[in-house]
């Protein structure tokens, strides 16, 4: 069987075919860095993490994930903040792959920065605006979208219609509404850099076209990215990219992951429901975030609640049980292969709750097997399932002592059952509620008895 993927632009799942023989590139949209990734903006980089490994496993795979690192919203968090853009930007990018190590994310092959390519994004603007995509107006590049016939082939938008129904009060310098940014200028105290049309900083779609070129080629085979992206960032890179470099097509598949939502409302800052990964790692070990993350298939809505997590960490009791106490040496371990079952569900656009029931499956069975020898070898596949899915990294033992990474210790549980109890002392329900949240979150279950409080691990 090969690969196969639902590709956004064709609208069904379509069989996976790179454009060299054994090569596969893969770009994908990183964060921008100004604040700690939310738990929603994880979920494209754990699903594309596992895709990375396992298009690994047939293909010699190129995966670039960049950092926006130049951003009128960073701009903004400098001001706010009166932090230097660079130290906010470092202590991000930082942040940032530290939070996603925790869940597993391996580094991708590239990481590219928007700063370190305005050379590549000026040399493309000047192209489009030579072969007539683009213009120069009030010190602004421009895309002229009518000038690229297919645009909104990618979103399934109609341009007429857009420019039709497109709202007045659009910056007059535009031809049309449409119209995106590749360059804008710069006033002193913002970051730019010197080019022909004056000081001044990229729009973000110019980045990720420069960046994906630059390290992948004109024509890359996946682009991936979070459902939000598809318009206008994709479409807008898609048509650039394709006018700066002769037509040639920019990705040939499409990949978008579905939103995650919280307690079934949408994650936002304004509503208050933002949970930061990495606030999430201090109390929760970061493979129950990361099986959390997978439980539901990429493309469909995922609601966060602490359900969700509950469950993941339920589900690790169960595989982690299933080779407790079994020795596997690492050789065996690298020899085994994972399930064909699982394989091949993960390689049906990322099956996951597929793949998922044949781990379980094969746990059963393991569970089930008296012979020892059996025993280890069902332990060695279940082993290579995990490190395929990037589970079960930690030692059994580890794992059901407590000691993991994220996992609270007896003395933190205890020091927060005290703050607890003092917090309902001093009538301030909302910290004793919060506590008793954050407990909850991380899989402790208190009881309030006579003797005072009391508390065990689990259900
Ligand atoms: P941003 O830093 O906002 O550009 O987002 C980084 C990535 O996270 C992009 O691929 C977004 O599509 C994705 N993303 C943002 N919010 C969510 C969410 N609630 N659920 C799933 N993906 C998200
Ligand atoms: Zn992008």
């Amino acid at each position: 069987m090969t690969i196969h993927l639902h590709d956004t632009r064709q609208g069904r799942k379509v069989p996976f075919e790179p454009l060299h023989d054994g090569k596969v590139t893969m770009y994908l949209c990183g964060p921008t860095v100004y604040n700690y990734a939310h738990i929603g903006n994880a979920r494209p980089a754990v699903v594309f993490d596992l895709l990375a490994r396992v298009l690994r496993r047939r293909y010699e795979l190129t995966f670039a994930r960049n950092f926006t690192d130049v951003d009128d919203k960073i701009n903004a968090a400098s001001v706010e903040t009166g932090k230097p853009i660079d130290e906010i930007t470092a202590q991000y990018m930082t942040a940032y792959n530290d939070d996603m190590g925790a869940l597993g994310v391996l580094p991708p092959d590239v990481e590219p920065r928007a700063t370190q390519h305005i050379e590549d994004m000026v040399v493309m603007i000047g192209t489009l605006i030579e072969s007539g995509n683009a213009y120069e107006a009030e010190g602004h590049v421009l895309f002229d979208v009518t000038s690229y016939e297919d645009y909104g082939a990618l979103s399934k938008r109609d341009l007429r219609e857009m420019i039709a129904g497109s709202r007045v009060e659009v910056a007059p310098y535009k031809k049309s509404a449409q119209d995106f940014v590749l360059w804008k200028p710069s006033t002193p105290e913002l970051p730019g850099w010197e080019s022909p049309w004056g000081r001044g900083r990229p729009g973000w779609h110019i980045e990720c076209s420069a960046m994906a070129a630059r390290h992948l080629g004109d024509t890359i085979d996946i682009h991936a990215g979070g459902q939000d992206l598809v318009f206008p960032h994709h479409e807008n890179e898609l048509a650039q990219s394709r006018c700066a470099h002769g037509g040639a097509d920019f990705a040939r598949y499409w990949v978008h992951n579905g939103f995650l939502s919280m307690d079934h409302e949408k994650m936002s800052k304004s509503l208050g429901n933002v949970v930061l990964v990495h606030d999430l790692i201090k109390a929760i070990p970061g493979e129950v975030i990361r099986l959390a993350l997978l439980g539901a298939h990429y493309r469909q809505p995922l609601d966060w609640s602490d359900d969700t997590i509950k469950s993941a960490r339920r589900m690790l009791d169960r595989l982690y049980g299933a080779v407790r106490g079994i020795k596997v040496t690492d050789s065996a371990r690298t020899a085994a292969e994972p399930p064909e079952a699982l394989v091949a569900a993960l390689e049906d656009d990322i099956n996951t709750p597929k793949a998922l029931a044949e781990f379980f499956a094969l746990s059963k069975t393991l569970n089930k097997a008296a012979d020892s020898d059996e025993r280890q070898e069902l332990a060695a596949v279940m082993y290579a399932a995990g490190d395929l899915m990037g589970l079960l990294q930690i030692d059994p033992e580890e794992w059901f002592a407590g000691d993991v990474d994220g996992e609270l210790s007896a003395d933190d549980i205890e020091a927060l059952i005290e703050k607890r109890n003092a917090a309902r002392t001093a009538k301030d329900f909302a910290t004793a509620d919060a506590v008793r949240d954050q407990l909850a979150a991380a899989g402790i279950k208190i009881e309030d008895g006579a003797g005072g409080t009391s508390w065990r691990r689990g259900e």
